[in-house]
């Protein structure tokens, strides 16, 4: 199966978009500094490509990059010499201004096809504000040729500087019937893709990771832990986290997943099953506690909270910990 980053369907309003600025791009230079938002799995970094793409791409016409010219295939190869990346070091909290200088460094030093350069700074709320600060001289007055991606998860989360001299494209969750039928056609059993559909929320790169067993195994276990928890003990409760944080699973992932947990109980308790995300899950949970939708709804306020503090950077475990045992 090819991976989430292949997967973009539904965003067509933007893929006209970036047709335009590239049909534009070979009559003036183009540049500028983009923000794409969207949760993890909802195809960002393949926008990112995509966009690059068309401006890098020797083969203009269509709304995709043409895959096949050397532009492309070196895109493809991830070699190729105009274009960085930048993420955030695993044992890191932020992207430091060094990281930031040594990508400006590059971008200034490379030319090679004299045509455009990119940079993509993937998880851009993690930037330091020094860092930030150190790209706003080049968003300000950006090389023409040059084309600045950030990739985030909420606006909120960006310094307000790097923002206003930005440009912004939200991407959009599609219908789910879409994501369903989008993996059918990439050979998924009926069954399989309603009930990964009904998990992407609407996001197919999300479907398609999660189409990965042992992701979806412990993307369940996380809600798992939330819906359990109600029930539990307080040791109980520390210790299937203490279990859960041993897994791959990211602390943002984890209060995204708890945050759909916490408003399936709302939506349960407003009669609107449909719409929940993990029905079948909570159908096993629902006997074993009775709670009210005024505790649901301060339950979801509590992991809306907590990715706040995330995002102040407060310890990943205590902010964690800190909405199981309010449960
Ligand atoms: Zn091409």
């Amino acid at each position: 199966m090819a991976t989430a980053d292949e997967t973009i369907i539904g965003q067509e309003n933007l893929l006209k978009f970036f047709n335009k600025l590239a049909v534009l791009s070979s009559r003036k230079p183009v540049g500028g500094s983009f923000i794409f938002l969207g949760p993890s799995g909802s195809g960002k970094k393949t926008l990112a490509n995509i966009l690059i793409g068309k401006l890098l791409c020797q083969d203009k016409p269509g709304l995709r990059p043409c895959g096949q010219c050397p532009a492309c295939s070196q895109l493809k190869a991830k070699v190729n010499g105009d274009v960085f990346w930048l993420s955030l070091n695993e044992d890191k909290k932020n992207i430091s201004i060094d990281e930031i200088r040594g990508l400006l460094h590059a971008l200034s030093l490379s030319a090679l096809g004299q045509g455009y350069r990119a940079a993509v700074i993937d998880r851009a709320e993690t930037l330091s504000n020094q860092a930030a600060n150190a790209l706003l001289k080049t968003l300000e007055e950006p090389n023409k040729k040059t084309v600045i991606i950030l990739l985030a998860t909420n606006l909120n989360d960006l310094p307000k500087t790097v923002i206003s001299r930005s440009q912004i494209f939200a991407l959009r969750p599609i219908q789910p019937n879409l994501v369903h039928d989008f993996l059918v056609e990439r050979g998924a059993k009926r069954s399989q893709a309603k009930t990964l559909a009904a998990l992407s929320l609407g996001w197919p790169g999300l479907a398609v990771k999660l189409s990965d067993d042992d992701v979806l195994s412990e993307h369940l276990a996380a809600a798992e832990v939330f819906f359990q928890s109600i029930s539990q003990d307080q040791n109980k409760r520390q210790a299937a986290l203490d279990k859960l944080l041993t897994k791959d699973l990211e602390a943002e992932e984890i209060l995204s997943i708890w945050q759909t947990a916490a408003r399936d109980l709302v939506l349960n308790k407003l009669s609107l099953v449909e719409w929940q995300r993990y029905g079948q899950l909570l159908g096993h949970f629902q006997d074993k506690f009775n709670f009210s939708l005024a505790q649901a709804v301060a339950w979801y306020k509590a992991t809306v909270q907590a990715k706040e503090y995330l995002a102040a950077n407060v310890n990943q475990k205590l902010v964690l910990e800190n909405v199981i045992i309010n449960l």
